[in-house]
């Protein structure tokens, strides 16, 4: 029964954040048109059809459609069901990783859905999740997330004292006082939403893994483009976005940014 109990609040626990982000997905599809995200029921974008309670169930609604709207049959793109599964994983991953050491998130610690640091740390990978697809889509990061990161980084300072203010203070600026620089010296290198991104961000992880951030951003942008342009895909003169790319490094630096940097440090 205690085993059985203790999936089903694994099970809430993703469908908990599967369902927030179905909703930041429609943020980043909105937000970027100027349509409203609290007002107007959720839609088909092929016919405009308002979507029923039954198609609106995170990852189940999508696969049981086979990935096609009710209505036109129209292909519905697979980043819906992309977004929802990451959303849910996220959460999961979020409450067990952040709940180590404090005494496990089951049932026998009171069987609370998320501790504090575990929410924070979701609502992170939120407003990056946001911030990829929208600067995807427009290349625009907007300032209201970067907001929300420097608030989230504010918290940050009474969640893990562990940094010290001096620490984000320098991560603030290791990555971008040299991305403003090089923006500077090379027209178009970066946008200055992918430099604020970074100034938060470091603030909000501190400068070892905001580095490291950097490096795998750099990292997997450069090996896209590489095989894009060996594709054909994209053109040399090209601009891509980003943001994207960033986010995963800002992602991967929340779990392993001070772990990775300490072993790269070691080598010195
Ligand atoms: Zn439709």
């Amino acid at each position: 029964m205690v085993v059985f109990l203790e999936g089903l609040l694994w099970l809430l626990r993703f469908a908990v954040g599967a369902s927030i982000f179905s909703f930041l997905h429609v943020v980043a599809c909105r937000l970027p048109i100027g349509e409203s995200v609290v007002q107007g029921r959720s839609h088909c974008p092929g016919c405009g059809r308002t979507l029923s309670a039954a198609e609106l169930i995170p990852c189940i609604s999508y696969v049981v459609q086979g990935g096609k709207c009710r209505g036109c049959g129209g292909r519905i793109p697979v980043r819906y069901l992309g977004m929802e599964l990451a959303g849910g994983v996220a959460f999961v991953w979020c409450c067990w990783f952040f709940d180590q050491g404090k005494g496990g998130c089951g049932l026998a610690s009171g069987g609370e859905v998320i501790c504090i640091e575990g929410l924070w740390g979701f609502l992170y990978l939120g407003i990056l999740a946001v911030v990829a697809l929208i600067d995807r889509d427009t290349r625009i990061i907007y300032d209201r997330f970067h907001i929300g990161i420097a608030l989230l980084g504010i918290a940050a300072v009474w969640l893990f004292p562990e940094h010290g203010l001096v620490d984000r203070l320098i991560g603030l600026a290791v990555v971008s006082v040299p991305m403003f620089v090089l923006a500077l010296a090379v027209e178009g290198a970066f946008g200055g939403g992918d430099i604020k991104l970074m100034a938060v961000s470091g603030f909000l992880l501190g400068w070892r893994a905001v580095l490291f951030a950097a490096f795998v951003g750099l990292a997997a942008g450069g090996v896209y483009c590489i095989v894009m342009l060996a594709a054909g895909r994209i053109s040399r003169k090209e601009q891509i976005a980003f943001g994207p790319f960033l986010a995963v490094g800002l992602a991967a630096a929340l779990f392993w940014g001070d772990a990775a940097a300490g072993w790269y440090l070691s080598l010195l």
